[in-house]
């Protein structure tokens, strides 16, 4: 065959100054197309060799990637092309119209490369010229040189070669050049090219020899060809993982627990992912999760693939069932995709409740690390949430631990209000809540400990979720109506004289900034305080959901703190306030001061007053 001269059978004018001008920042994915194509050519030779199709000599499949002064060759030794195949799959690159391609696609490279399979023409972005030169499987066909300048005329001619095989030679383009760059491409190659099946080789490993670094005759091979995921479960050891994990988070704390995953219907799906340890804070870990298309790393933003929360797990999946380059909406949208998503987060909620009953203590034990990761699944996730019932665990003060089930039969019995409402009590710091919890295991109530960051959006889950159950902090009343067993008793005080209190003890709070205080009359008996400062269950959740919410801002931040400020009738020396109106005052400052200071909200000017009052009392 002489030489043939064509044009490259596209509609537009010119396609690759579109390619260059925009799939500019995604430069670098060129590596992976050409690569992964080298992998894909030598493994269709292989399935060739097992069904008979070829039946020469295999030999050596790695794919070689070399670099010259002006030049990056990419050599495989897979089935090649013959003259008519390079024209049906490289000059006919098809699509319906350049227009419509450049509106839909402008700003997403992989949507472009992906949808019109222009894996190959992505070697323009960083070449002026490209040549193929490729030799089919086939014996009698004749290897094939094919050049193309960067216009849309190219040549194709035969050549020398006996190899079979191709070779991708990219003549890299002037503003290109950090593409000629040992370590660019070594990095690129491991990013992209770290887990494909066959080898793939990179000039020739260095050893240190006299203090400097020598080549020696050893390939240089970046990958790992048969990584974890790939593998089967049973010849796996925990070992095996944990060594896995390290490899792809180095200097990592060990993971918790891992699941592997392995679907082969109705879709195909395999991977490993991992639970970490989370730090008791907002700081997530997220987007840890690598995601490969047949061990091709494709991306590490999985958004849109697996349920927001899952986003904190790390590890890898791989499927050839997600479409991998289209744009993140279309990929929202995909019934595949929610497929996938759904059939993760079961199995991830099975791992668990596998972990649960199968090893309590060793769930129990990881249970702080891991809360985080499951509280925010229940929170977001109604189908995690019913598998996470079983196994969600409450911690009381005392830090044990209880199921649902379990922390219900044993708060039932004493912790049953008049109206059959079953109620929680927590405390969400073990300290300043101190005398508050004591007071509720006096009465012989459990105190549960809800000290993590998404508790209390949690507990208001629970709220809906539990039949006729509510969540009380143990400061949000006194002790005796926190559970009220019975009806309050009608007030003993007057209205006229109820009035005239409150006037006297608003008259004597000290002045604070966005705080106010509602004052009520309590007889709970003369051992009990005469003042106990409270805080309902409802303002200062909508304080605390206000504040992560974005803080002071918002409509609830920019409201005054309210508390409640009980006065216990019974006490002897409310009762001296309420009888020696004129000579008390000096005592019902002290009595309130000393029930802010308790509280520790006696500050500053108020508290100084205090300290002389006091004094000059002694
Ligand atoms: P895709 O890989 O998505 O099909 P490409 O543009 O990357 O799209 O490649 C087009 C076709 O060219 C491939 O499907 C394959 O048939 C052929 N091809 C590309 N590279 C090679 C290669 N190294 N060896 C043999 N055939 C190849």
């Amino acid at each position: 065959m002489s030489s043939q001269k064509g044009h490259i059978g596209v509609t537009t004018e010119n396609i690759f100054p579109i390619i260059k001008k925009f799939l500019y920042s995604d430069h670098e994915i060129f590596l992976r197309e050409l690569v992964s194509n080298a992998v894909d050519a030598s493994q269709k030779l292989k399935t060739m060799a097992s069904v008979g199709e070829f039946k020469g000599e295999l030999g050596d499949l790695s794919v070689r990637v070399k670099l010259d002064a002006d030049t990056i060759t990419i050599s495989d030794r897979g089935i090649g092309m013959t003259a008519e195949e390079i024209e049906k799959y490289i000059n006919q690159i098809a699509f319906s119209s350049a227009n419509d391609f450049l509106d839909k696609y402008k700003t997403d490279a992989n949507a472009i490369i992906g949808h019109f399979g222009l894996g190959f023409y992505s070697a323009f972005m960083v070449s002026k010229k490209v040549e193929i030169v490729t030799k089919s499987f086939r014996d009698d066909m004749p290897a094939m040189k094919w050049t193309c300048d960067g216009s849309p005329e190219y040549v194709m001619e035969e050549t020398q070669r006996t190899e079979r095989g191709t070779d991708i030679i990219l003549y890299i383009d002037d503003d290109s050049k950090e593409f000629l760059e040992k370590t660019r491409i070594e990095s690129m190659l491991k990013k992209y090219c770290r887990f494909l099946p066959l080898p793939i080789v990179f000039g020739k490993k260095s050893e240190w020899k006299d203090g400097k670094s020598v080549e020696t005759d050893e390939d240089n091979i970046i990958n790992d060809t048969n990584p974890l995921w790939t593998r089967k479960p049973v010849d796996l050891k925990p070992e095996d993982y944990k060594q896995f994990y390290q490899e792809l988070y180095p200097f990592s704390d060990e993971p918790l627990f891992w699941i592997h995953l392995n679907v082969d219907y109705p879709f195909n799906l395999t991977g490993i992912l991992y639970f970490p340890k989370i730090k008791s804070n907002l700081e997530f870990q997220r987007n840890k999760i690598q995601l490969y298309c047949n061990q091709v790393y494709v991306t590490d933003s999985v958004e849109g693939i697996v349920p927001e929360f899952m986003t904190l797990l790390h590890g890898v999946i791989d499927s050839p069932d997600i479409p991998l380059n289209v744009s993140r909406s279309y990929l929202q949208s995909d019934a595949n995709v929610k497929k996938i998503s759904n059939h993760i987060t079961k199995k991830v909620a099975d791992r668990l409740e596998e972990i649960f009953k199968n090893d309590r203590p060793q769930f129990e034990e990881k249970w702080d690390s891991l809360k985080l990761f499951i509280e925010y699944g229940m929170l977001s996730d109604e189908k995690f949430y019913e598998k996470a019932e079983k196994f969600v665990l409450l911690k009381n003060i005392d830090n044990k631990y209880f199921t649902l089930e379990e922390y219900k039969s044993l708060i039932k019995d004493n912790q049953t209000d008049k109206d059959d409402s079953l109620i929680y009590l927590y405390a969400n710091d073990k300290v300043s809540q101190y005398s508050y919890i004591e007071a509720a295991k006096n009465k012989g109530y459990d105190v549960l400990l809800m000290d993590g960051q998404l508790d209390v959006h949690l507990l208001g889950k629970l709220e809906q979720k539990l039949e006729k159950s509510r969540f009380l902090r143990v400061d949000s009343d006194v002790i005796d109506k926190l559970i009220k067993k019975t009806d309050d008793k009608a007030s003993t005080l007057s209205k006229e004289e109820t009035d005239q209190l409150i006037e006297r003890f608003k008259a004597a709070i000290p002045a604070m900034e966005k705080t106010d205080f509602i004052i009520g009359f309590e007889c709970l008996g003369e051992f009990s305080n005469p003042i106990t400062i409270t805080q309902s269950e409802f303002m200062r959740r909508m304080k605390e959901i206000a504040e992560l919410q974005g803080g002071a801002a918002s409509f609830y931040g920019e409201m005054p703190i309210s508390y409640n400020m009980i006065v216990n009738l019974d006490h002897p020396l409310i009762q001296k306030i309420r009888d020696d109106k004129d000579n008390s005052d000096d005592l019902l400052h002290q009595v309130i001061d000393l029930s802010l200071l308790s509280n520790n909200m006696l500050k500053g000017e108020a508290l100084s007053n205090f300290v002389k009052r006091s004094i000059a009392l002694i």
